[in-house]
């Protein structure tokens, strides 16, 4: 199983989990992880310790990608529009990007809920995606 980013997720047998970090001053989290300070403009943390995100949230927006993206990205020939949605995390209230996995563009709706589960690129490694919240 090759993951598309490794230390931005992880697959287990209980689910895929997306990492993050969150400062050990004020609990600012961030997502993809980070090295270095804390990104909260007032806080002079250091120490970004890394943390497992909320596996569900609810849709903040969403599109579908009807032209396939430009190189280096690899795109299934022939093209099958993609549909990709930003979601607000459940506890962090940070928002994620994200691939949706089998669900139709017409079953979408803002604020609707949906929860963490993988898939693969149209090159095969596997990326954390959006689906139906179970
Ligand atoms: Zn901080």
């Amino acid at each position: 199983m090759t993951l598309a980013i490794e230390g931005w997720f992880t697959v287990e047998p209980d689910g895929t989990h997306l990492i993050g970090t969150r400062c050990a001053s004020c609990g600012t989290v961030a997502f993809p992880p980070r090295t270095g300070g804390c990104p909260a403009p007032d806080c002079p943390g250091e120490s970004m310790t890394e943390t497992r995100l909320s596996r569900r949230g609810r849709i903040w927006s969403y599109t579908v990608a009807r032209y396939p993206p430009p190189e280096p990205f690899v795109a299934a020939e022939p093209y099958t529009p993609v549909t990709l949605a930003a979601v607000e995390l459940a506890r962090e209230g940070i928002v994620v990007l994200g691939q949706v996995k089998d669900l139709a563009p017409d079953e979408l709706a803002v604020g609707m809920e949906v929860e963490l589960t993988c898939g693969p690129l149209a090159d095969g490694p596997l990326v954390w995606m959006w689906g139906r919240a179970s």
